[in-house]
């Protein structure tokens, strides 16, 4: 699609373009695009991954790619060239004992995925085969964890999400062959007693192996719909806990992905009732995905792509204001896409252009 201006111009473009105010999320929007254009490599410190680090900026600048006009689109996609780079460069040295290099949030395969983003987008077919070559080598030789966060779901959710763009027969073969394979290997794992995947919650828990199974029924023909739904059903969020990474907030992302896949079993009742209760909290927490409101309204953005008229947009909408009338820095892990405030950038990003591009880091 071709835009004549975009929210990138007024960072990008002539600088006669005024900024809002930073309690509007068009504010926001241009100061913190104007911090990731000027930050220096030096001056982030933090592990090169997607959910905490520099694979976050990467990320970001793909993400405001998608919907800038034709000036803006290719500025912005070289400079997140230059991050996933910089980022791979700075995994191959990452010495931490307990670090999951091959998990998509935190390891190499969310940043071969978010590199195969960039090069699609740059129309440039050779790099991005390249990088989902290196991903489905990456992803092929690792089921030590299944979770979403650091392991195979995570996986699952990274192929379901590069499936939406455009690629070649022989690419999407390999991607959907490799996706059965993974989805085959969680469903088993899920027939289990619950006492290996004790935790509740979307980002360790079983819900989020079933989350990324929910994402695939839209990519294979093999798996057992009504089994999966069968999962969803006796999916729980921690107690009390209104965020995404375990809590209320992962929990109506759950039940509207599945409203949207299955519809008409009762999910998207289950999603209101839980929002509800995200909703209530969403004054508290950290300005980040993982356990604060901006992953609270991100799930509420998803409700409403299914249930349009419960006003959970204007809900969203004022849970971002509120966020960013409150906000704080974080004097670490500043760019993070899930631990950073890059998450919080890709919600005001939707708002402002009205749109829903699907859950950051879990939708292209
Ligand atoms: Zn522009």
């Amino acid at each position: 699609m071709t835009y004549r201006t975009c929210l990138a111009c007024k960072v990008v473009g002539p600088p006669s373009a005024t900024q809002g105010t930073r309690a509007e999320p068009v504010g926001f929007v241009s100061l913190y695009l104007s911090e990731l254009l000027q930050v220096r490599p030096t001056e982030v410190r933090d592990e090169p991954c997607l959910a905490y680090g520099s694979g976050g900026i990467a990320y970001a600048l793909c993400r405001t790619a998608v919907r800038a006009c034709d000036i803006c689109r290719p500025k912005l996609l070289a400079s997140a060239r230059k991050w996933i780079q910089r980022s791979l460069v700075a995994a191959q040295t990452l010495t931490y004992p307990d670090w999951p290099r091959h998990s998509f949030s935190r390891g190499f395969a969310g940043l071969y995925a978010t590199g195969a983003m960039i090069e699609s987008l740059s129309n440039r077919p050779a790099p991005a085969r390249r990088f989902i070559g290196l991903y489905l080598a990456r992803v092929r030789r690792s089921f030590r964890s299944p979770e979403l966060f650091e392991g195979a779901a995570g996986h699952l959710a990274g192929i379901a999400m590069l499936l939406m763009l455009p690629w070649s027969d022989a690419e999407t073969r390999k991607l959907q062959r490799t996706g059965d394979a993974i989805a085959r290997r969680l469903i088993t794992r899920l027939r289990k007693p619950t006492a290996s995947l004790s935790r509740a919650g979307i980002a360790h828990g079983r819900a989020g192996l079933v989350l990324a199974l929910v994402q695939w029924l839209a990519w294979s023909k093999s798996i057992d719909r009504n089994e999966v739904g069968a999962l969803v059903g006796a999916c729980r969020a921690q107690r009390n806990n209104p965020f995404w990474a375990n809590g209320s907030a992962g929990m109506v992302q759950l039940f509207a992905l599945a409203e949207r896949a299955l519809p008409n079993r009762g999910f998207k009742s289950r999603a209101r009732t839980q929002a509800l209760r995200s909703v209530a909290a969403a004054d508290s927490g950290h300005p980040m995905v993982i356990d604060g409101p901006p992953g609270i309204a991100l799930a509420l953005l998803e409700l409403a792509s299914v249930d349009p008229s419960g006003a959970w947009r204007r809900r969203a909408r004022n849970v971002m204001k509120s966020t960013l009338a409150r906000l704080e820095v974080p004097e670490q892990r500043i760019y993070g896409l899930w631990g950073g405030l890059s998450g919080l950038y890709c919600l005001a990003l939707d708002l402002q252009y009205g749109s829903w591009s699907g859950f950051p880091g879990l939708g292209a």
